[in-house]
């Protein structure tokens, strides 16, 4: 934990018109750190992303990348910087197919045979659906797609929005044993879960939001649990 912070949110408040859903998030990831963000819904685990995403700007706080002052900055400049959100329902076309969605994604700089090499390398199931629309892939497999796709822009920092979604538990497992690796070679991490068990495996450190705080953060251990459900039960 003695790593400097990649991604740092002090004091951060977000709004939708005139309603406050964030009232001061403090948040840091380290590079090669996997922070859970968790908590029930409503929390506003989501928003907490846009704002970092540069998708939502917050009315109040600071977000720093790297160290470096990056509050309001618009979602481009954010990608540019190497920030790339994964968002909730996973951004995929169901009639495009899984290389078209690959060779989207060429305004990273690299050409579409090296994008599509590099998630096949990856994923190797996407190489042998290349052909088929996305619509017509699993679950499991439309996530790797979306996180393949994120991956091609070579994320210093890596938003998860909820990507257990509907997903059958071995295949979460599986998903998250590949985000743990991407964590190894490097990337902050922020995974966002109202469902907390399997991103705790491989979570090295924990935040709950409720009510827009962060009510407790720390690692991830027995406290936790308890933690939880008192929030997500309401009785804290
Ligand atoms: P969920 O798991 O339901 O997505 P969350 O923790 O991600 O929950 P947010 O989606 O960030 O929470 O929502 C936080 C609060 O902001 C909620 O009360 C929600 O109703 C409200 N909210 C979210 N998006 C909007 C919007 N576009 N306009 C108005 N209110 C919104």
């Amino acid at each position: 934990d003695s790593a400097a912070p990649l991604l740092e949110l002090r004091g951060i408040k977000a709004a939708y018109d005139r309603i406050t859903v964030l009232h001061g998030v403090d948040l840091t990831v380290a590079a090669g750190q996997v922070v859970a963000l968790l908590g029930p819904n409503g929390a506003g685990k989501t928003t907490t992303l846009n704002v970092i995403a540069g998708a939502h700007r917050p009315s109040a706080g600071t977000l720093h990348l790297g160290g470096r002052d990056t509050t309001g900055a618009d979602p481009r400049d954010l990608a540019r910087a190497g920030v790339c959100l994964v968002p909730e329902g996973r951004g995929i076309f169901p009639n495009l197919t899984v290389r078209d969605h690959l060779r989207m994604m060429t305004f990273t700089g690299r050409d579409r045979p090296e994008i599509e090499e590099i998630a096949y390398a990856r994923f190797p199931v996407l190489a042998r659906c290349a052909h088929r629309p996305a619509g017509t892939l699993s679950g499991g497999q439309q996530q790797m797609l979306a996180l393949a796709r994120g991956l091609a822009t070579d994320p210093a920092v890596l938003l998860l929005d909820e990507l257990s979604m509907g997903l059958a538990p071995v295949v979460v497992a599986e998903l998250y044993e590949e985000v743990a690796q991407l964590a190894r070679q490097g990337i902050a991490v922020l995974v966002v879960e109202q469902f907390a068990a399997a991103v705790l495996k491989i979570a090295d450190h924990a935040a709950v939001l409720a009510r827009g705080r962060v009510q407790w953060q720390g690692h991830a251990d027995s406290s936790l649990h308890a933690e939880l459900s008192s929030y997500y039960l309401g009785s804290a």
